[in-house]
């Protein structure tokens, strides 16, 4: 089965995941990879999946841009906080490469019990599944978590009967914006990384410093996802453009510098995960 984050584990980089909103997201997350020569995931929060057309819809745009573009780049859809595990079937079945399955606010017994339906389910496709332990605190998507701090006890029977490709532990990042000083527990982060030998992925990394960043990465997380860095160069290009152009209605003109914006932020992120011209190694 292939797993995107194995060169990036073993070399020790991260390939980022982007979550999209829409195709013009889409388009820009392949473009600038294809031009870092850079592996990249494509996450799709399962929250907003209906509305951005389903997972059929999902899963045929990405294979028909991925050939329109001509990406060479190792790539996967990803399907991020799956909240059910039909849901998560569902996505398999559409042909996404890759799932998340979150069941990290049920008790442990249920979050393994379903995660590994998951697993298996999944596995028989080809599909790896990331699961997560703990609970990343902030807000995404409208709805708030407090932080819970991911037991290590709990995240070593997740990975062990769960059978998973790669554990989100939660250990300290948050979603959306920070209120204060990000603070990442590296003593856990080690420890964990001593009783387990899979992937981990970042959840929240917007915000937190480059040193913790690549301290976590040091450590072992392989995958990290930026969605709130995006939506914010996002937004406030699209705000001043609306601001500055008050008789400018031609919807793509508008978004022009949204979308240099993301293109942007695309880059750099993928420079700081290291994933920079990591492609070849892959391919
Ligand atoms: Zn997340």
């Amino acid at each position: 089965m292939y797993n995107i984050l194995d060169d990036a584990f073993e070399k020790r980089y991260a390939v980022p995941q982007f979550n999209m909103n829409g195709l013009i997201w889409l388009e820009s997350i392949l473009k600038t990879a294809e031009k870092c020569n850079a592996p990249v995931i494509v996450g799709t929060t399962d929250k907003i999946v209906d509305q951005l057309g389903g997972f059929e819809l999902l899963a045929r745009a990405f294979d028909i841009m991925k050939e329109d573009l001509e990406i060479t780049v190792p790539t996967v859809l990803h399907l991020d906080h799956g909240q059910t595990v039909e849901r998560c079937k569902k996505a398999v079945d559409a042909g996404y490469g890759s799932i998340m399955y979150d069941g990290s606010k049920l008790p442990i017994k249920e979050n393994v019990k379903n995660t590994r339906e998951v697993v298996e389910y999944a596995h028989q496709h080809g599909v790896t599944v990331e699961a997560e332990v703990g609970s990343v605190g902030g807000t995404e998507d409208g709805i708030y978590s407090d932080l819970k701090y991911a037991d290590q006890n709990e995240c070593i029977q997740l990975v062990k009967k769960g059978g998973i490709d790669s554990l989100a532990p939660a250990l300290g990042s948050v979603h959306g914006k920070y209120k204060g000083e990000p603070n990442l527990g590296f003593e856990e982060m080690a420890s964990l990384r001593q009783s387990i030998d899979t992937p981990f992925v970042l959840h929240g990394a917007s915000g937190i410093s480059d040193s913790d960043l690549q301290k976590a990465i040091s450590h072992g997380h392989a995958k990290i996802n930026y969605n709130t860095e995006l939506n914010i160069a996002w937004s406030d290009a699209l705000r001043k453009v609306l601001i500055e152009n008050q008789d400018l209605y031609a919807p793509m003109e508008i978004l022009k510098p949204s979308i240099q914006s993301l293109n942007e932020v695309i880059e750099e992120v993928i420079i700081r995960t290291g994933a920079y011209h990591k492609a070849l190694n892959n391919s």
